[in-house]
């Protein structure tokens, strides 16, 4: 089909980043198609006016996160698309060894551009960004609870500092006194830039402002947040944003896969309700004395007037303790293959609503369902949409949850949202 490329073409290092930046854009006008893995040659890019290629990316090895990254890019501006984005983490989750660094500076060679912003604000969940260094509501991103994550444990808040480690490409800081000047000054600061510039943001207004200096740029990157001043760098179509496709009303479950503070309470919360739960123990994985059937089994058989509550869930300790044993990789993974049969075995048993809690852990039931499309549908908490999936015709509504986002009640007040 012939017409114009995306405006917006994104990489998302996660699937639940990709579906906050879905929403995001959404919100922004913009019609967004969100995309699960590396675009092939059957993937529909264009009729859009965002395209999210989600990947699985975030913690693997970065040689071959440059590699998807390179591919998706590849595909998007063959696809016309004009401006790239590449979105990672609010709190970073990148370690020395992590990504971001080598991604960016892929794409930079890619697109022949010798500059682009760097950005993880996202105010409206606390994360901000002062003289470089990013904060978790009111502490450093070393000192939150980000320093315990099981994949990415975050010990350094200095972006720059941090990149540098990941990458050779020069970096610099745009300040939050040129932010606040406005969307002139900061051109002119990325004018004299050479590589990547770390931008401050503490409030959505720098974004806003951020977002139309970045107008023109050929790469842009960082959270969801900065995306909230590029749908107005574009000529929209005023009816154009998103369709809510079908809503599904069938059983509803929650699986949780991650260890984030706020998913720990959110776990808690959703047990003091009343939701039935069942608690993945590592070590009864390991041995065989959990297995999907037995959590398929439990959900199947719990009562109907609370979603049960499947989680692995634990504190610092007991995931120091279980990856100690297995290995932190194995242990996540053998984790989030379980949840993965999980999902698929109550798929086929009529539960089409899912609130998934965890950026890797959706990611993996996403892939074991077979899900390649998504579509936005309304959002629940800030940066947590039900996303609507066609499997075999039928809706699926999927909540996407990055571990540390959503209210305490998420589990319990998702539900009401999807009518
Ligand atoms: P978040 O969005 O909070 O970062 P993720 O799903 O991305 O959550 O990452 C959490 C990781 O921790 C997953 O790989 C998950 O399988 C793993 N995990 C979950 N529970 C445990 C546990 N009890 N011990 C060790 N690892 C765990």
């Amino acid at each position: 089909m012939a017409g114009r490329g995306p405006f917006i073409g994104a990489i998302a290092d996660d699937l639940t980043g990709a579906t906050d930046l879905a929403l995001t854009l959404a919100r922004g006008g913009m019609r967004v198609r969100q995309v699960v893995g590396v675009p092939d040659a059957s993937t529909d890019l264009a009729g859009t006016d965002a395209v999210i290629v989600s990947l699985k990316s975030r913690t693997i090895p970065a040689a071959e996160a440059v590699a998807q990254s390179e591919a998706s890019a590849k595909a998007l501006l063959a696809a016309g698309t004009h401006q790239l984005f590449f979105k990672y983490c609010s709190t970073f989750d990148s370690t020395d060894e992590g990504n971001i660094g080598p991604v960016i500076a892929a794409l930079m060679a890619l697109t022949g551009e010798d500059r682009t912003i760097a950005c993880p604000a996202f105010p409206a969940n606390g994360r901000t960004v002062y003289r470089g260094h990013l904060f978790v509501g009111n502490a450093l991103l070393s000192e939150s609870g980000m320093r315990n994550h099981p994949l990415t444990p975050m010990t350094d808040s200095n972006l720059p500092r941090l990149l540098r480690r990941q990458t050779d490409v020069p970096v610099s800081l745009i300040d939050i006194s040129t932010v606040r000047t406005g969307s002139g000054a900061i051109r002119e600061a990325l004018k004299s830039t050479r590589g990547i510039a770390v931008i401050d943001a503490i409030e959505d207004t720098d974004l806003m402002t951020i977002g139309a200096a970045a107008r023109g740029l050929k790469l842009v990157t960082g959270g969801s947040g900065v995306a909230l001043g590029l749908p107005g760098n574009f000529p929209l179509d005023p009816a154009g944003a998103s369709d809510t496709a079908a809503v599904p009303s069938g059983r509803a479950a929650v699986l949780a896969g991650s260890c984030s503070e706020a998913t720990i309470r959110q776990v808690s919360a959703g047990l003091a309700g009343g939701m039935p739960g069942f608690r993945v123990d590592p070590y009864d994985l390991a041995a065989g004395r959990t297995t999907p059937e037995h959590a398929i089994a439990f959900a199947t058989d719990a009562p109907g007037d609370r979603p049960p509550l499947i989680y692995a869930s634990a504190d610092p300790a007991s995931v120091r303790d279980s990856q100690e044993a297995f290995g932190r990789e194995a242990a996540g993974a053998m984790i989030e293959e379980f949840l993965g049969r999980v999902a698929i075995g109550l798929a086929a048993r009529g539960f089409d609503r899912m609130v998934i809690a965890g950026g890797e852990t959706s990611g993996a039931i996403i892939a074991a369902l077979g899900v390649t499309e998504l579509d936005v549908g309304p959002e629940i908490d800030p940066g947590v949409p039900w996303m609507i999936a066609n499997r075999g015709g039928n809706p699926v509504a999927l909540a996407l949850k990055s571990g540390n986002f959503g209210a305490n009640d998420i589990f319990l007040s998702a539900w009401g949202k999807l009518r």
